[in-house]
């Protein structure tokens, strides 16, 4: 490859790295950002307004199951109101008293768990309206952000099509297969497609050459850098 044509590569691909840091940008932007995170959020609400449900539900049944506990453990205290008569029976006062003593901690207890099962409740359902009102109040401005992100890239994109014109103009120089090969190597996601190799190795990662690359640059060839596969030219 001539020297001219390395040049001309070297121009095309300086203009072509535009295209790289448009999409970069766009890729980066606020406006992509936020249309991505409403996005995000607005497609994960359902599952998680149905696991407060379901949570919801399951504080409720629990609330229902020690709210029983309680009233069948006062019941049964009621019964000790006529301990009396049944210490005059023949009943075991000191069975009386143990069995009184296990239903009061038991029912202390109970009061305690429905205190914290209390607090639970209502913290879910404060943290359930706190979600339903962000739910809504995203929903109003997911258009918002989708428009300005849309709005965004359609400038941007106008921009790269600039660009693409002015590549098409460039290419018009360089030659077929060169053209062919950088286009490959793009398409592969490598950037910059061609570079210098400096003190015998590649300037991009430090790869030294093989005998027979340094003889090619020489010639004035193009060469493959063995490890990361650019195009490199005597620098
Ligand atoms: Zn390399």
């Amino acid at each position: 490859m001539s020297q001219n044509q390395i040049q001309l590569l070297l121009k095309y691909q300086e203009e072509d790295e535009k295209i790289l840091r448009i999409e970069n940008e766009v890729n980066n932007s606020e406006q992509r950002k936020n249309y991505m995170k409403a996005r995000a959020f607005l497609k994960a609400a359902p599952e998680k307004l149905d696991a407060m449900d379901a949570r919801a539900l399951e504080l409720a049944k629990l609330l229902e199951k020690l709210v029983a506990e309680q009233q069948d453990i006062a019941e049964t205290l009621t019964d000790f109101e006529n301990i009396d008569e049944l210490v005059e029976d023949g009943g075991d006062i000191s069975f009386y008293k143990k069995n009184l003593s296990q239903l009061t901690e038991k029912l202390k207890k109970i009061k305690s768990e429905l205190n914290n099962l209390t607090k639970s409740a209502k913290d879910a359902d404060e943290e359930f309206q706190a979600f339903k009102k962000k739910t809504i109040s995203i929903q109003k401005q997911y258009e918002e952000y989708k428009n300005a992100y849309q709005e965004y890239r359609a400038k941007r994109q106008k921009e790269a099509e600039a660009v693409r014109e002015e590549l098409e103009k460039l290419s018009a120089d360089i030659s077929e297969k060169a053209m062919n090969g950088y286009q490959t190597k793009r398409s592969e996601r490598i950037f910059p497609v061609i570079c210098a190799a400096l003190q015998d190795r590649c300037s991009k990662c430090g790869m030294s050459l093989s005998i027979a690359g340094k003889e090619a640059l020489a010639r004035g060839d193009i060469i493959e850098c063995e490890n990361c596969h650019r195009y490199l030219f005597k620098g």
